[in-house]
């Protein structure tokens, strides 16, 4: 028996798509088709619409999803997010980072053979186009090993171009959600001088793109991938995943026709070797669970039908855990999983907390450096400050200010009155005023109260100097 024999383990020490000498092993997976791929050819196409659909979609006038680092501002699900609310972000990637790691821990890899873009991209895009001009694993060999006929060109021609084109189109996507559309929009339709540098970015991720999903393929996910290399740690012996359940399928045999009678029964696995020609990482999931498994269920679909046309039980290679194969128990419960959920919920609670009781407007006023106060017209201390609005709301407030802790102080806005920008920042100087016979001390302390239609929304602190009496 080779699967599960610590004795027998030698595939760990090497790559699949890496020989002795260190050179790459071009895989050819089989063009894989079944159930789970019909399952996974729905999930990625709505996801794949998702993806490309969200950056272009707006919300009163402002886009639904934008994460410009450029210019720090965030806007998800049309929540305005200014640089203030950044630890809102480090909560929400925290939250993001438990939820992975419980999800794995309970669910196995089954994110990146379903749901992650770079497997989508790859099994059910690029290699799609790839089985369409070449045709299936064996075609594409025999291509390859040919020499450059008009149709080898043509054909090799023609997919590197298609590649080329959906990379640009993925890296325009990409670069919608950071600068956002209009931006993009003026980067496609105006000259190329006028964007220089946007222009550059765009070439950049497009060739990114297309060296990743033309040459890179599994390499990212079996070689690069960080969440790859964590598997190791995060998956247990309850933990679900793509297995091939060995007991049933050990020892592993052709089926001989007219077998003796008193030929050892043989176990279920017919050795076709269908799972491994599938395999988009190259592996033989029947050595047992391993890193460069990306869950993509393909062998389950090509194992499902050997199984269907020797008239044996499907699931020979199925979503279970290790120990539900070897002792039949189906708890996925254990003390990690219990410790990440209760950390999950104390974060996501924290979160919600945070996030409705954050303030829609924040006002700073400090006070301009480098300035000192001035006595101003009718017996007044003048001091001068520099205020920024932000504004987290999709309307146009207009603000009004009033000292709460004194009298007769006045506001003069340099400039217009302030007046707040959709989900954005505005920033102004203004004077703030008091009559010099109500100036007791050198530094008096004011409170602000920030007021929308009468309503105070936002209360701020800062100082006041005045001469010494
Ligand atoms: S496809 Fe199934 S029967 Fe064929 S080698 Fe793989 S596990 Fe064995
Ligand atoms: S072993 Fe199976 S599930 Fe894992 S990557 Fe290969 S085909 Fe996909």
């Amino acid at each position: 028996m080779t699967t599960h024999d610590e004795e027998n383990e030698e595939f760990r020490d090497s790559l699949a798509t890496v020989d002795s000498k260190g050179k790459r092993v071009w895989v050819y997976p089989k063009k894989p088709n079944g159930r789970y791929y019909n399952y996974r050819k729905i999930l990625s196409y709505f996801l794949l619409a998702l993806l490309f659909v969200l950056p272009w979609l707006e919300w009163k006038g402002q886009p639904l999803f934008l994460l410009n680092i450029l210019e720090r501002k965030f806007i998800l699900f049309g929540f305005y997010f200014p640089p203030q609310d950044f630890f809102l972000f480090v909560i929400g990637m925290l939250i993001f980072i438990v939820f992975i790691a419980l999800f794995t821990v309970i669910y196995g890899r089954l994110f990146c053979g379903w749901i992650c873009p770079q497997t989508i991209f790859m099994e059910m895009v690029f290699r799609r186009i790839e089985y369409f001009i070449e045709g299936d694993a064996t075609a594409q060999i025999r291509l390859n090993k040919s020499s450059w006929t008009i149709e080898k060109w043509l054909k090799k021609g023609i997919k590197h171009l298609i590649f080329f084109m959906i990379s640009v189109a993925i890296a325009n996507t990409f670069l919608a959600y950071i600068i956002g559309k209009k931006a993009v929009l003026q980067l496609i339709t105006e000259p190329i001088l006028l964007h220089i540098n946007g222009f550059i970015a765009m070439i950049i991720f497009s060739l990114v793109f297309y060296g990743v999903f033309a040459f890179l393929r599994e390499q990212v996910c079996t070689t690069i991938c960080p969440y790859g290399r964590l598997q190791g740690v995060l998956l247990d012996t309850k933990s679900l995943a793509v297995y091939y359940d060995f007991v049933r399928g050990e020892p592993r045999g052709k089926i001989r026709k007219n077998a003796p009678s008193d030929e050892v029964v043989k176990g279920d696995c017919i050795d076709c070797n269908l799972c491994v020609k599938v395999c988009p990482t190259g592996i033989d999931i029947r050595n047992g669970i391993q890193l460069e498994c990306v869950n993509c269920t393909a062998c389950m679909d090509a194992c499902d039908e050997v199984m269907e046309k020797i008239d044996r039980p499907k699931g020979l290679i199925r979503i279970d855990s290790y120990q539900s194969i070897t002792n039949d128990q189906h708890s996925k419960i254990n003390n990690r999983s219990i410790a990440y959920s209760v950390v999950l919920v104390i974060l996501i609670a924290l979160e919600a907390f945070l996030l409705m009781t954050r303030s829609e407007v924040e006002v700073l006023i400090l006070k301009t450096p480098g300035t000192l106060f001035y006595e101003a017209y009718n017996n007044r201390i003048s001091n001068m400050y520099n205020y920024q609005l932000t504004n987290k709301t999709d309307e146009i407030l207009n603000l009004e200010f009033r000292c709460s802790n004194m009298n007769q102080v006045e506001f003069e806005f340099i400039g217009s009155k302030p007046e707040t920008i959709k989900q954005g920042q505005t920033e102004g100087v203004l004077l703030i005023k008091i009559p010099k016979e109500l100036m007791d001390e050198r530094k008096i302390n004011l409170k602000i109260d920030v007021l929308v239609d009468e309503k105070v929304i936002d209360q701020v602190k800062t100082t006041f100097i005045g001469p010494i009496k």
